[in-house]
């Protein structure tokens, strides 16, 4: 039978990794080894792993391919670089290390500013958490949200299965705090690729990353996961601070409830907000990181100005 060594079909398939000159793309018969040479120049500049591409498969026994078009872009995460990202994944611990409330909101803010689909993920299950009563209480308040909760076990696989299912579809990314088990989350779902572990890195504790290179793993179910332990945080997005209740949802839903319409939910007499949270109806730390937040916004809007 005759082999077919060239094709002249354009097929859509997306970066999964950059290699020197190369680009890999996960297309529906298989990865393509692809060049970027059939790109105008400044396309070739902004080609980043999770893009959409046609490309053409110019040898059927090496998949060696050329590149011949991007598709328009969802979304673009700056570090590392990554398009079309579209969830983030927020590993959180309760314990090695302790829950820090302050940095989960803000990276709850930062995965709706990027419109990102959030999962909150508690991982080290296996860990007894001394106040039981306190994890609950931030369970459920972030249910009550509506922000999805797992909580996973890098050590036993406790709810991998969950987690899983919840990245089927998705391109998705880890993010949180240094140790809270990342990368052994990531060393579970893919057994046979290599991930540091322990790693402790940047003098805030928020880690910061040096690779600059991604590469995005897929999922059985489809989909995909970034192969980063984390994705870079450290600077939220600048985000009006008008717009910094739109992130926190359970306040935005009482816009209009306070007595001022112009109620930025800081003191003002009859604001609905405090009122809720005098009565318990609303967490106390949210309330306060939503604050923080907005002043934060607030004071960079007029140093930028
Ligand atoms: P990362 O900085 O978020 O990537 O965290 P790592 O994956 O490097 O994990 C930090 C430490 O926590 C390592 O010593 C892991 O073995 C440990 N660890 C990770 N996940 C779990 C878990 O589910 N349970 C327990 N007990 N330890 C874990
Ligand atoms: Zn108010």
């Amino acid at each position: 039978m005759e082999r077919i060594t060239r094709t002249c079909m354009t097929i859509p398939g997306r970066i999964i990794e950059e290699q020197k000159n190369y680009y890999i793309i996960d297309t529906a018969g298989g990865p393509v080894r692809a060049s970027t040479k059939g790109l105008l120049k400044k396309d070739k500049v902004r080609v980043c792993v999770g893009d959409m591409v046609d490309c053409e498969v110019i040898n059927e026994d090496s998949r060696d391919g050329i590149i011949f078009g991007i598709h328009e872009r969802k979304s673009f995460f700056k570090r590392p670089s990554l398009a079309n990202l579209t969830q983030m994944i927020l590993v959180a611990t309760f314990r090695e290390p302790p829950i820090d409330l302050e940095s989960l909101d803000r990276l709850l803010l930062c995965a709706g500013a990027y419109e990102l689909s959030t999962v909150i993920v508690f991982n080290k299950s296996d860990l007894t958490c001394a106040d039981s009563t306190s994890k609950r209480r931030i369970i459920d308040a972030l249910l009550a949200i509506g922000y999805p909760v797992l909580e996973t076990s890098a050590r036993t696989g406790d709810n991998l299965e969950a987690l899983l299912a919840a990245c089927a579809g998705h391109v998705s990314a880890f993010a949180g705090l240094s140790g809270v088990g990342k990368s052994a989350l990531l060393s579970l779902i893919f057994p046979n690729r290599k991930f540091v572990l322990g790693k402790v890195s940047g003098s805030n504790g928020r880690g910061t990353h040096t690779t600059t290179h991604v590469a995005l793993l897929p999922l059985p179910a489809g989909g995909y996961i970034a192969d980063t332990p984390g994705v870079s945080l450290v600077d939220l997005p600048l985000v009006p601070e008008e717009d910094v209740v739109t992130y926190f949802p359970e306040l935005e839903r009482l816009i209009g409830g306070c007595k001022f319409n112009n109620c930025i939910h800081d003191n003002e007499p009859g604001c609905k907000v405090r009122e809720l949270v005098e009565a318990g109806k609303i967490a106390v730390w949210r309330y306060e990181h939503y604050r923080k937040i907005y002043r934060e916004m607030l004071d960079r809007r007029r140093e930028y100005k």
